[in-house]
């Protein structure tokens, strides 16, 4: 079987499941007891946050961990808001968020009286900066816009989105969870004031992420209880996937620089091949500002799913781009908001891959796409 849905979950790597296993057998105490065997699991998670903090050039105090990428994206839409209302009850965000910071958008809304404005995005998915500045507001709390999208791969230019977020005095948050195993991902680079990410996007494990948010900034916590996560988060710490996470990002920090060169060189000839040999297939996201593992079509007059099956029948494992839409029948909002009709909306097929994947698994997954999809488009 050749797994490409990696933008929906990654297989944990050995070196995160070797750095993991201590603190899940012999350091097993509660951080916040008052012993030697909390006292040592406490220190591990700080050295977590530590290291964590610096792939971000932030301080570990500025590290908040979650249950995952949702969480964090709910801790910083509606923390980072609910923590300003005295200074107004506008946001920003694009159409291609995911759920987490949209719903979470809508929720501020629906029960706080938040205006939400969304700023469009043009055919590849990328927002307009003067569309950006055009949105803020004087009493505008928060602006979320995410550094890459799970569907199409498109990278957003946050440091123009930063800059002109900063002129305006308005924090900017970016969900980061498909951007971490390819991108650079410092705040001050990206010129943002808070950032997601999930551990599971990038061979680290289910169940655990993190909000990196700038120690200035409010937050108003979302869980209430033991006052953990310096009453940021309350719940006992999870040591071992907290650990986790920061070993595979602090490995995908160190292999970006190649693997973005090298995967980003496969995908593109991938990407070719399937343009020249699947007649009427159109890729959907922008051709250069994209993530290097992300691949995604639009196969007009066919079905996404029909030919997700087929793929699967080939041995190739891939999703029609959204593992939370998947199997529901609605067309992506990501596609109709890049301008897709919503019958071909319907015939998207994503193909994800992690920094280890070969030419010749390309080769054969290109093949299978053209085999796939002639046999359900019945040319063949
Ligand atoms: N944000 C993006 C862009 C994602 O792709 C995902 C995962 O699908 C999430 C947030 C949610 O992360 P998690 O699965 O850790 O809750």
């Amino acid at each position: 079987m050749l797994y490409l849905d990696n933008a929906a979950t990654t297989p944990v790597r050995r070196e995160v499941l070797e750095a993991m296993w201590p603190y899940l057998t012999s350091t097993f105490g509660n951080p916040s007891s008052h012993h030697t065997v909390g006292e040592a699991a406490a220190a591990g998670l700080q050295d977590a946050r530590r290291r964590i903090a610096d792939v971000l050039g932030t301080r570990a105090g500025d590290i908040v961990f979650t249950s995952g990428g949702t969480e964090a994206d709910n801790l910083a839409v509606k923390g980072l808001s609910l923590a300003a209302i005295h200074r107004g009850r506008h946001l920003v965000i694009s159409p291609i968020e995911h759920e987490a910071v949209a719903e979470s958008a809508d929720y501020l809304r629906r029960l706080h009286g938040f205006e939400v404005t969304t700023v469009s995005v043009d055919g590849t998915g990328r927002i307009d900066p003067a569309d950006f500045a055009a949105a803020l507001r004087p009493d505008t709390v928060l602006a979320s816009v995410m550094a890459a999208n799970n569907e199409i791969g498109t990278v957003q230019d946050l440091t123009a989105l930063g800059g002109i977020a900063r002129s305006a005095g308005v924090p900017l948050h970016t969900d980061a969870v498909q951007a971490a195993a390819w991108l650079p991902l410092g705040l001050d680079r990206l010129g943002v004031d808070a950032l997601s990410l999930s551990g599971h996007k990038l061979g680290g494990p289910k169940g655990i992420g993190v909000l990196a948010v700038r120690g200035a900034l409010p937050l108003e916590p979302l869980v209430h209880g033991g006052g953990q996560e310096r009453g940021k988060r309350s719940g006992t710490e999870n040591v071992a996937a907290a650990v986790g996470l920061a070993t595979a990002l602090e490995l995908a920090e160190a292999e970006r620089p190649d693997a973005s060169v090298r995967v980003g060189a496969l995908r593109d000839r991938f990407i070719s091949r399937v343009l020249r040999e699947v007649p009427g297939a159109r890729l959907t996201g922008h051709p250069e500002h994209r993530l290097p593992g992300i691949a995604s079509f639009v196969f007009p007059g066919t079905s996404g799913e029909a030919v997700l099956l087929e793929l699967e029948q080939r041995g190739v494992v891939s999703s029609s781009g959204s593992a939370c839409a998947a199997g529901s029948d609605d067309p992506s909002p990501v596609l109709l908001a890049i301008g897709i009709e919503p019958v071909v909306a319907q015939t998207a097929v994503r193909l994800s891959f992690t920094a280890s994947v070969s030419q010749q698994e390309l080769d054969d997954a290109a093949s299978a796409v053209v085999a796939a999809v002639d046999s359900v488009a019945g040319i063949r």
